[in-house]
């Protein structure tokens, strides 16, 4: 059997970057796979059931939760979940492969605190609360009062990013990238 493998967690406030750089390192490191999470948001425009999430109603959440299926899961905003299915990443680390997370802030401390030296934190810091917003407008799959509840969570989720194992402030994309390819690579070979 090949060496087991390890998680790279993610972690930002929602619109700081997570997917954008998700996509880009999975594209670059053959050896990456990425953790599909389950939640009860509905799909957003081309989001995939099984490749983005495991799309969920909260009965069937619930069920989970109940058969301890779950690694970790959090609230995220009223009444919409979202969790790391434990047998997705304990086979993916089995095979040797290095596992993704694109998680929330609480989420990846857990998952740290589950896999210890096994797991990489990064928090990718946006260079403003403007900067944010405007970013998550763009980006334009917020309703008003969606988009109102992860601006006001963001400011308490970027208070724990000195937890992390690192930081990265995502102003200029070319060069954030830059850093967060540099320490996966390291991480994955150290
Ligand atoms: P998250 O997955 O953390 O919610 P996304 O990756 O979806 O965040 O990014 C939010 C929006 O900001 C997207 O529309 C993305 O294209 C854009 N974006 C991400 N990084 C930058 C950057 N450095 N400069 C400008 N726009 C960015
Ligand atoms: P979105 O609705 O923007 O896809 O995700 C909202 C937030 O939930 C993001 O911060 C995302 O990283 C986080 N998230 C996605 N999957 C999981 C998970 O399995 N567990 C936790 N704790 N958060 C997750």
């Amino acid at each position: 059997m090949s060496k087991r493998g390890k998680v790279i967690a993610l972690a930002a406030p929602s619109g700081g970057g997570k997917s954008t750089m998700a996509k880009r390192l999975l594209n670059e490191f053959p050896d990456l796979t990425f953790s599909v999470s389950a939640t009860t948001r509905p799909p957003r425009k081309g989001e995939i059931d099984g490749k983005d999430y495991h799309f969920l109603s909260k009965e069937e959440f619930q069920k989970k939760i109940d058969a301890g299926e779950f690694l970790e899961w959090e609230e995220f905003y009223k009444g919409t979940r979202y969790g790391t299915l434990q047998s997705d990443v304990e086979y993916q680390l089995n095979k040797g492969y290095f596992i993704l997370l694109d998680i929330d802030v609480l989420g990846a401390l857990n998952i740290k605190n589950i896999y210890r030296d096994e797991a990489l934190t990064l928090f990718i810091l946006p260079p403003s609360l403007q900067i944010l917003e405007e970013r998550l407008r763009n980006r334009d799959t917020e309703t008003e009062e969606t988009l109102k509840t992860r601006l006001e969570r963001a400011q308490k989720e970027i208070s724990y990013s000195d937890k992390f194992d690192k930081v990265v402030v995502n102003d200029d994309l070319e060069t954030a990238y830059s850093e967060i390819k540099q320490a996966v690579k390291h991480f994955m070979n150290s």
